[in-house]
């Protein structure tokens, strides 16, 4: 089996002293510099970006690294450019407006603490936290990179090595508004996450309240309720979506993902919903459950299958038992006819997205799809879990 390199980061505060936020300004004005030629001389490979830019910055009297870290900052900036481009959009040319500081080189890490090059050597130094510490005390990881940004946070960035999981089948994730339902034909998970729903309609509500009419003023309580909204939601999701990465790795399955971005256009203004259940819909976080998940399946070494819409046709509505059109009746119970038998949507959903990862994992091992293709005798039981008590014993340090 071979091993891949994964990425995480971790952050932690910081406070920046004068000569460092100096250094971060240059950092950014090199990063507009390279993007300015890079799209005069439309370029955006790496390559030919470090042999335009490079001679230019001689200038900047930094350390070359922070020069070379400028150029690969802005390469990725014009990939996104690129990327919205390509989506249709026409992006204003890009232009880094708050100070940073990235570098993957002359950094180290000596008696917990961060040392970050400032030329001449000269360091400034950041004690880590214990909990910062903890993690880096893994002699499998590697220190890459850190990056320092204005909102006092500086994010360590570490790899390390993981073998892929022999996995022996597949899971599938329907992700809905109110839940999260992970599982195949063998056992299914329900998490509720409608708590998430909740802290956003509340959010919604509070920021609604305030009739104040100053821009300034409304824009600094949104942002704080708004960063409150998404502190609270995130930690739901990470709970969710660490025990969904655990439960996967202990039965050795592989997950399964629909592609569901086109579910927005269905709330559009214009398509005749009110705007009470648009701002509901919108605020569903299914792109972020499904990061967290990734991310923490890479790390574990789970596999994940990103199955396309072409493949996911039909899932809601096709019975897992003997593949024949459910009529639907109830709005979150199906019934199939040929069967008898009432079912969950969701646990339809999933165990469908499980069949279809299964023919794409069989495909991938060269096996025929058909042969491969789920036999539900009995169907699974659901196992439902409040996503809110969602609790983690913590490993004793000592
Ligand atoms: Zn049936």
């Amino acid at each position: 089996m071979s091993a891949v390199t994964v990425v995480k980061c971790v952050k932690q505060p910081y406070l920046p002293n004068e000569k460092t936020l100096a250094m971060m300004e240059t950092f950014r004005q090199m990063v507009n510099d390279c993007v300015r030629i890079a799209l005069q001389n439309n370029a955006s490979t790496m390559k030919k970006l470090s042999k335009l830019c490079y001679p230019l910055l001689a200038n900047y009297d930094v350390v070359s690294y922070y020069k070379l870290c400028a150029i690969s900052h802005a390469a990725g900036i014009l990939a996104n450019r690129k990327k919205s481009i390509k989506r249709g959009l026409q992006p204003r040319q890009p232009y880094a407006t708050r100070p940073l500081l990235i570098s993957c080189y002359g950094f180290k890490i000596e008696n917990d603490v961060l040392k970050v090059p400032l030329g001449d050597r000269q360091y400034f130094d950041i004690p880590l936290n214990a909990y910062v510490k903890n993690i880096l005390t893994d002699p499998s990881l590697q220190v890459r990179s850190f990056t320092l940004t204005t909102s006092n946070t500086v994010s360590i960035c570490y790899s390390k090595e993981v073998a892929e999981i022999e996995c022996t089948g597949v899971e599938g994730v329907d992700r809905n508004l109110r839940n999260l339902t992970v599982g195949n034909n063998k056992n299914v998970m329900q998490y509720d996450l409608s708590k998430a729903v909740g802290i956003a309609e509340n959010t919604r509500s509070i920021v609604k309240s305030f009739k104040r009419n100053d821009v300034r003023i409304r824009k600094k309580i949104t942002s704080k309720y708004g960063r409150r909204r998404k502190s609270r939601i995130g930690q739901l999701l990470h709970h969710v979506s660490k025990a969904v990465v655990q439960e996967a790795k202990q039965n050795k399955v592989a997950i399964a993902f629909e592609d569901i971005r086109h579910i927005r256009r269905l709330y559009q203004r214009g398509n005749g919903q009110g705007k009470n259940y648009r701002s509901k819909m919108n605020g569903w976080s299914l792109a972020e459950i499904k990061r967290l998940i990734t991310y923490k399946a890479e790390w574990e070494g789970v596999r994940i299958f990103q199955l396309s819409i072409k493949e996911t046709r039909g899932t809601s509505q096709l019975c897992p038992r003997c593949r024949k059109k459910i009529t639907q009746v109830d709005r979150r119970q199906l019934y199939c006819a040929e069967c008898k038998k009432w079912m969950d949507r969701d646990l339809v959903a999933a165990m469908n997205l499980s069949i279809r990862g299964l023919a794409r994992f069989a495909s991938s091992q060269g096996l025929a799809g058909e042969a491969m293709r789920g036999n539900v005798e009995k169907e699974p039981l659901i196992l439902r879990v409040d996503a809110s008590k969602l609790t983690f014993r913590r490993k004793p340090t000592s």
